[in-house]
């Protein structure tokens, strides 16, 4: 037993630990959970636990059902909303095969594997998600109308606004598992928020996401209220965006800075960025999973529709934000796709990968464009060489299939299963007769 996992024992035992989850993720990013007792913990550490993988989206083909969740000691934390008498722990677990194997369903491999090979390159990469949800009252049926909290806007300061208790607590608690916030507040949107995490490496901040929607879920049942993180779900209102700043670090310098240069950025910087852009099309199945996150991507209210990058430039896909002079080390790039339903681990694999391969093949980057990209016509985007994201999830899936960077990175099982997943969800939306056409057409 190793010190970390001695470290997690004596914890349970001085704690009062009654049950510890053990926490994975499916295909979708999402969250699954086992819960096993203290005396279990031992040969969790040694030889994981089993259980059956066949009923978990994506995890298994049928004639492999059995898998093994294996906690990761340096995950430990303790639920603080399961209060502090016989409390509950959790650790965030890689999933195996029965002969131990790294199984190749699992979506925290298929990071881990990408973040080995950034690795190889002497990087280290780093991300810092800015995650919008919206805060709804509870909805009574499921047919009822969507009643935001409140209706405050873009940084508001709401005179005993209940969306600051709700920060509040929902920061402490984050705070109290070890998860740094740097800023929060009222978004744009009616009952929307905005928490942001402190950058970290990729693998934790993934798992740090899974850990917010949980918490941020648990803060708004305590409150009376209800948290969604789905991409856009107020036709006239702006989308749930997850926004994550990258840079890739070699050993303790940021690779992402370069005094003098434009924008102080390194040519491998802007090699990233052009991998990025070049890969943009065909990773946004994976950055924007779900039929919904096309109506955030079309719907205006400054989610990214196009792929340029820019300087402080709201309608660029890619933003290079200001840092302050002599503090290289917080260069970054902000990518502006990714929504807030998204599976961290599978979305930050592809960033990760599409920028790797911009400074292997060393890519050339376009100019940038400071132009609304919104507001040119499109004759003009297409003379500036600025092509669209992809329409609707049919086209990103189309996009994917092609894609051998995406198959690479997500390795076959999960590649496939991805798709067969994303056609499905494709067909069974294409075959709704919408509100919108009984009120268009009934009367043909
Ligand atoms: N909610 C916007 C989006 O869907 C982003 C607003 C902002 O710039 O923070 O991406
Ligand atoms: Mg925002
Ligand atoms: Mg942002």
């Amino acid at each position: 037993m190793d010190r970390q996992q001695e470290f997690v024992l004596r914890t349970v035992e001085e704690r009062d630990i009654r049950f510890i989850r053990l926490w994975f993720t499916d295909v979708l990013g999402v969250l699954k959970s086992v819960a096993v007792a203290p005396a279990e913990l031992e040969s969790a550490f040694s030889e994981g636990i089993g259980f059956d993988g066949s009923a978990i989206e994506g995890l298994t083909r049928v004639f492999e059902a059995d898998m093994v969740a294996k906690p990761d000691p340096t995950t430990f934390q303790v639920l603080p909303w399961r209060g502090e008498r016989h409390g509950t722990g959790r650790m965030f677990c890689d999933i195996l095969t029965p002969d131990g194997e790294p199984s190749l369903a699992d979506s925290r491999n298929v990071l881990k594997r990408t973040l080995a090979k950034a690795s190889d390159r002497g990087f280290t990469f780093y991300t810092h998600p800015e995650v919008e949800f919206y805060l709804f009252n509870q909805l009574t049926k499921t047919d009822s109308k969507l009643e935001p909290v409140d209706q405050g806007g873009y940084f508001d300061h709401l005179a005993r606004g209940s969306t600051h208790d709700f920060r509040r607590a929902a920061i402490t608690m984050l705070e109290s598992m070890g998860i740094s916030v740097e800023f929060s507040h009222h978004e744009a949107g009616p009952g929307q928020n905005e928490i942001d995490l402190r950058y970290a490496d990729a693998l934790t901040t993934a798992d740090n996401l899974m850990t917010f929607r949980t918490v941020v879920k648990e803060v708004a049942l305590e409150q009376g209220v209800f948290a969604s993180f789905m991409p856009k779900p107020l036709a006239d209102q702006p989308g749930s965006g997850m926004h994550t700043h990258v840079s890739l670090f070699e050993d303790d310098r940021n690779a992402f800075h370069e005094p003098g240069a434009q924008f102080e950025l390194s040519k491998t910087a802007r090699q990233f960025i052009a991998g990025l852009m070049m890969h943009a099309g065909e990773i946004t199945a994976v950055t924007n999973q779900y039929v919904n996150s096309y109506k955030r991507l079309w719907g205006g209210q400054e989610a990214p529709s196009y792929v340029s990058w820019g300087h402080n430039n709201r309608s660029a896909l890619v933003r290079v934000p200001m840092y302050k002079p002599g503090k290289g080390n917080s260069a970054r790039i902000e990518y502006r796709a990714l929504d807030s339903a998204a599976n961290p681990y599978l979305a930050f694999a592809v960033l990760l990968a599409a920028g790797l391969k911009g400074i292997e093949e060393g890519y050339d980057l376009l100019d940038h464009t400071e132009d609304d990209v919104w507001e040119l016509t499109a004759a003009e985007r297409r003379a500036l060489g600025i092509a669209p994201l992809p329409r609707d999830l049919d086209e990103a899936i189309q996009l994917m299939e092609r894609s051998e960077l995406v198959a690479e990175t997500l390795g076959e099982h999960v590649f496939d299963y991805f798709l067969r997943n994303k056609r499905e969800e494709w067909e069974a939306y294409s075959a709704q007769v919408t509100p919108f056409e009984i009120k268009r057409f009934l009367q043909l």
